[in-house]
């Protein structure tokens, strides 16, 4: 079973990993940069010092 990742900030699901530097954060839709949410479930992108994922678990 996939175990449900909660956002940093409140209560909500996780929809995906920020991580700018060596500060990494769990966010939720309301959270997530907007380059997060930009991208498509399961997609990532990874910059110099920076990496985004969003978790596929949006339409399941
Ligand atoms: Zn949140």
């Amino acid at each position: 079973m996939a175990e449900r990742k909660k956002c940093e900030y409140c209560e909500q699901d996780a929809i995906g990993i920020q991580s700018l530097g060596s500060c990494v954060s769990l966010v939720c839709q309301n959270h997530a940069d907007s380059s997060l949410l930009a991208l498509k479930p399961g997609e990532k992108l990874a910059y110099e010092y920076c990496y985004l994922e969003r978790f596929d678990t949006a339409d399941r």
